[in-house]
């Protein structure tokens, strides 16, 4: 490690490893979580974020990487959970930065692997790809799938259509009304998908421009009289829908919005959806079908571990791989009805008895 370079534990009760790394050269101020490798090393995004303390990105570093633990259980993947956070505005970003990160996850030696995530890109990870092998995600070229976020907004399509059928007995989302929050990489893949399926839309965006520019295309692309409705953030939380994506930051299920949401079904890519764990009863006490979090956003994890622990690059067999979101959740919907608890809940139970397990399946 370089001179100055500062790396020091953080003592966890919950997670296998937590680290502070630090650089006054570069200003990196980061915390690697490594939440559980019972299935195998830990692979999860970097997060680049302006928290506003460092508790505050240690409290978000140790969820994000608890919930990698989950989907990578869940979607099958033989793989553990971990996740990065580096505390800073994404202006700030610089190629220097970046490479001091990549030091940082090449003195792990594989433990944790890192890929895009909020707030950096698949080109920010040439840059950490310069220090180590152990890096994810990159841009298109011939040994890299390129953006996850398509394959995200797949498994997410497959969500909706999973949570359409068992709540409203339908097969087709053709008329289904869908209000989207945040049109950003997965937003905007999952938006295209549900027009070319007939979806009626409603789309909000604290960046009013990504609004004013998915609608101009979508006309051009579609036709004039295609289905989209502009809304505040606000106007869309309350909306009678058949189902709510959240697509944007996590916590966005609390009990002042679980109080708003008319929509029969909650099914979005964010992350840590439920601001806390008991909302998951809320909603289910409330009737509203929720596709855990975890689970229905899993297709851009499923495309990286196929990509950097597979060397597949084939987009068709992982989008067949992804398809497999369908029924998992069908799975977790039905034995929620059975047992009369939270879907959340259901889908704990499956993912802890795969990676906590004393022999791996
Ligand atoms: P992104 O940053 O590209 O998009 C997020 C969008 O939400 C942006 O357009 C932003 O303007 C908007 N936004 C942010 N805060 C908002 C708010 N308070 N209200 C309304 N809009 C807001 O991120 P992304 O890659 O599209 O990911 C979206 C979510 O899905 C995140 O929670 C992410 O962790 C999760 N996720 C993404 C992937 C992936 O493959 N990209 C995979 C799994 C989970």
């Amino acid at each position: 490690m370089k001179e100055g370079m500062k790396i020091k534990e953080i003592e966890s009760t919950t997670h296998e490893k937590v680290l502070l790394c630090e650089d006054p050269q570069s200003g990196l101020e980061a915390i690697i979580a490594i939440h559980n490798t019972r299935l195998g090393n830990s692979l999860g995004g970097c997060r680049m974020y302006p928290y506003s303390s460092r508790e505050e990105a240690l409290n978000d570093v140790l969820k994000l990487s608890e919930s990698m633990t989950y989907k990578a259980a869940i979607a099958g993947l033989n793989v553990g959970g971990g996740k990065a956070v580096i505390i800073g505005h994404p202006k700030n970003k610089t190629p220097e930065l970046l490479r001091s990160f990549g030091r940082f996850v090449h003195d792990l030696q594989g433990e944790y692997v890192t890929a895009e995530d909020v707030g950096t890109s698949v080109n920010d990870m040439t840059y950490i790809a310069e220090e180590t092998p152990f890096v994810c995600g990159m841009g298109n070229t011939e040994n890299s799938l390129g953006d996850p976020s398509p394959y995200t907004a797949y498994g997410v399509l497959q969500g909706i259509r999973a949570a359409v059928s068992h709540k409203m007995n339908r097969d087709s989302l053709q008329g289904i009304r869908v209000s989207v929050l945040g049109i950003g990489h997965v937003g905007y893949h999952l938006c295209h998908m549900l027009l070319k399926e007939g979806a009626q839309l409603f789309i909000a965006d604290i960046v009013q421009e990504k609004i004013t520019r998915f609608i101009e295309e979508a006309k051009k692309t579609y036709s004039q009289d295609v289905s989209i409705q502009a809304k505040t953030v606000d106007e869309l939380i309350a909306l009678d829908v058949d189902v709510f994506s959240p697509c944007a930051m996590g916590g966005i299920l609390n009990e002042s919005t679980v109080k708003k949401l008319q929509a029969k079904i909650v099914a979005g890519a964010a992350n840590n959806q439920l601001a806390s764990n008991s909302i998951d009863q809320l909603l289910f006490d409330k009737g509203i079908l929720y596709a855990p979090d975890y689970v229905i956003n899993g297709g851009g994890l499923i495309s990286v571990h196929q990509e950097y622990f597979n060397q597949n690059v084939e987009p068709n067999s992982i989008f067949n791989y992804v398809k497999t979101i369908y029924s998992s959740l069908m799975n977790i919907f039905e034995l929620s009805q059975q047992q009369q608890k939270p879907t959340a809940q259901i889908a704990n139970a499956l993912a802890e008895s795969r990676f906590s397990r004393e022999s791996v399946s």
